[in-house]
């Protein structure tokens, strides 16, 4: 009899196969029978053995099998509970209720369109996107709600654009101890300031770095609701960020002032400029001297950037300091003018830029994060709603 083995291969408590149909290539059916005796009242609990009438048929998809989409049928039983009188159609433990798949089927849906995309999923298993969008919206909200908000040492917040357009930016709230913790619509102080008030002062109270961009209301924010913070944080990344936008900013004037030779010299040279020193090859390092030599207030402007750079690989605070004292001095003596609004951002972030080498955070979590949402938000096509894209990103980081 196939029926026992079809039994046996669909593992789901509670049923036995009955019946099956293939309708055409692509399917099949599989009629199933309920073998509990007595189902739980959902009122007040207790156990009824009393079936008061049957249901309309009713038929939910299942994970494939053999190439075939399958989906199971059965007829619900309703049960009149002895001690409350209330009746009931049993609940079955792979079916959530008024679902139209089994769980383990919208787990995998919600798998692949949480590795890929929704409209891969929805490509793969044949459903409509709505449907798709449905189960990811629904799994991944169990899963965000399920993990919370746990304590954290080390608060990180970046920033992201918004499909919205220029101009405006989502929040991301991340720790290397958990992973991206919320995504928040704006930047605003108060958007802030209200989810740290919904966190509640123990879940603040534990936090005790806080590592962000230069934008003053982040920190403005930190330094009122992290009470343990002693100092904020300037993102190691972001002030490097802001360093390679100010030498190309040096790049670019010099090139539009150039004579023709120089201008040649200069184009397509950003990326020359900005990689490290170290990764470049052979002909990248032949083709950067003789760009610098060409050009001696870009070879003044690459300088300074480098010095920079070696500030980061210091140990000591106080060196740091220093060496950061002694750069300032020197750029504003003979930094190009385009270096000068980098110039002011370095003086007007001193403390948070040195609170760096107290600390040092987890190095590279913040570009880490950057770089996955960037990913993901290409992936997303830029169709997905705010609710979804919070979801997409804190999932991808494992909640
Ligand atoms: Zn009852």
């Amino acid at each position: 009899m196939p029926i026992a083995l079809l039994t046996e291969l669909l593992e789901l408590p509670q049923v036995v196969v009955t019946d099956y149909e293939l309708p055409d290539a692509k399917r099949l059916i599989v009629q199933l029978a309920v073998e509990l005796p007595a189902a739980l009242c959902p009122t007040c609990g207790q156990l009824s053995t009393a079936v008061h009438s049957y249901g309309s048929p009713r038929t939910v998809r299942d994970l494939a099998l053999w190439g075939r989409q399958c989906y199971l049928r059965w007829t619900p039983r309703q049960f009149e509970c002895a001690t409350c009188q209330d009746t009931f159609v049993e609940r079955l433990a792979w079916l959530a209720p008024r679902h139209h798949h089994t769980r383990r089927f919208e787990a995998a849906v919600y798998d692949l369109a949480r590795r890929t995309n929704g409209v891969e999923a929805a490509a793969h298993y044949g459903l409509s996107d709505e449907s798709v969008e449905g189960i990811f919206q629904q799994s991944a909200t169990q899963q965000v709600t399920r993990r919370g908000y746990p304590t954290v040492r080390e608060l990180h917040v970046d920033e992201i654009a918004s499909q919205k357009g220029h101009g405006h930016y989502r929040l991301v709230l991340s720790s290397p101890e958990v992973g991206v913790l919320d995504v928040l619509e704006d930047r605003q102080q108060t958007t802030l300031e209200a989810w740290l008030t919904a966190r509640g002062p123990a879940w603040c109270a534990a936090v005790q770095e806080f590592h962000a961009d230069m934008w003053r209301p982040y920190h403005t924010a930190a330094r009122a609701y992290l009470p343990n913070v002693v100092m904020t944080t300037a993102d190691h990344f972001h002030v490097i960020e802001n360093l390679h936008k100010a030498l190309n900013t040096v790049r670019r004037t010099l090139q539009r002032h150039a004579d023709e030779a120089t201008r040649q010299h200069l184009k397509g040279s950003r990326w020359l400029l900005l990689k490290s020193p170290a990764k470049l090859t052979e002909a990248e390092q032949l083709r950067l001297t003789a760009l610098l030599a060409a050009v001696p207030e870009l070879r003044q402007a690459y300088d300074l950037k480098e010095t920079f750079r070696a500030i980061y690989t210091l140990r000591m605070p106080q060196e740091a300091a220093q060496r950061l004292t002694a750069w300032l001095e020197q750029a504003q003596k003979e930094g190009h003018d385009a270096w000068q609004a980098f110039v002011t951002t370095v003086q007007n972030w001193r403390e948070e830029i040195l609170r760096f080498f107290v600390e040092r955070g987890s190095n590279g979590f913040a570009e880490g994060v950057n770089n996955k949402i960037k990913l993901i938000l290409r992936r997303a096509f830029g169709c997905a709603s705010f609710a979804h894209l919070r979801l997409r990103i804190i999932v991808a980081f494992g909640a």
